[in-house]
């Protein structure tokens, strides 16, 4: 038929409807790429890829042997963070492992900036690469904590992360990965001693420290996190009281490489079942005897309730 018919009819021809597709499938690639540039552009500077970026809009660098340390560009180093390398050391000389990959710690200028960096709500988190810890100081001193500490308990993540695979990583038991970190970098945080027992026996808070954690549903949200990680500290500390550190340590260098093993490990290690220790903790807490006011690294009330 004639081109003649088609303008007649109003229908393009079929070159022409080829031409119109390509034109729109070339527009809608233009705009998915440009997207995604958008989208790489904000993340690298304001979002999750802030760590990776090569230009950090208002933050400045400090390097040191083992770390950069990333702050905004009108502050100056807390002089707790002076010594970043000795932390470093002591964390490797503490696990007796090695951190094999340089680590950015990037100090938010505001919890926002971290939540919206990192991901994460808390005051303080690295990621499981192992390469990167983020710290919001302006929240953690107004929890009443050290940044020392928070940095040791996060190095305990990135020294652990480092020496494994990111699979294995995401494994890791929880009470054992928060237990030695908290057990490490911040024993002192949240609830210790008798304070710990109030919550965890008199208003009945205790939880299965192996898991599944749904009980602690019961717990009234302002203590179920500080609460979780207490426990998981107190039998990390119970462990290392009746077992030795050494013990776990040795157990940790193992579990980090096949965290699904965890139960035959442990008895390889311990001489003893996971669950059997487990429940005589357990016990020893409901009989007030664990934490001792011997044993426990603070007897205190730290955080009142
Ligand atoms: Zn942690």
């Amino acid at each position: 038929m004639s081109s003649f018919f088609f303008k007649i009819i109003g229908i393009p021809k079929f070159g022409e409807i080829s031409l119109s597709l390509r034109t729109v499938l070339s527009l809608s690639l233009r705009l998915a790429l440009f997207v995604i540039a958008a989208a790489l552009v904000y993340h690298l500077l304001w979002g999750r890829l802030f760590a990776w970026s090569p230009v950090k809009l208002g933050y400045k660098s400090l390097p040191f042997q083992r770390a950069d340390i990333i702050l905004p560009n009108d502050w100056s180093l807390p002089p707790e963070l002076q010594n970043a390398d000795g932390i470093f050391a002591d964390c490797e000389n503490f696990h007796g492992l090695r951190f094999n990959k340089h680590i950015t710690i990037i100090l938010a200028k505001t919890p926002e900036v971290a939540r919206r960096c990192s991901g994460v709500r808390g005051a303080a988190c690295a990621f499981q690469t192992g390469t990167v810890i983020f710290l919001s100081p302006t929240k953690i001193l107004a929890n009443g904590r050290k940044l020392t500490d928070q940095l040791k308990h996060e190095c305990s993540h990135a020294l652990l992360d480092q020496n494994t695979s990111l699979y294995c990583g995401f494994n890791i038991p929880e009470w054992f990965f928060e237990g030695l970190a908290i057990f490490y970098g911040n024993p002192h945080d949240n609830y210790t001693g008798n304070t710990f027992l109030e919550l965890a026996v008199d208003r009945g808070y205790f939880f299965d420290v192996l898991g599944p954690y749904d009980t602690l549903k019961k717990v009234p949200e302002q203590y179920r996190y500080g609460f979780k990680h207490s426990e998981f500290r107190c039998f990390v500390e119970y462990l290392a009281a009746k077992y030795g550190i050494k013990t776990i340590l040795a157990y940790a260098k193992d579990l980090i490489q096949d965290p699904w093993a965890e139960r035959a490990l442990f008895e390889r290690h311990f001489n003893k079942k996971l669950e059997t220790v487990a429940d005589e903790f357990r016990k020893e807490v409901y009989a007030r005897q664990w934490p001792s006011s011997t044993n426990e690294g603070n007897n205190g009330h730290r955080q009142a309730l």
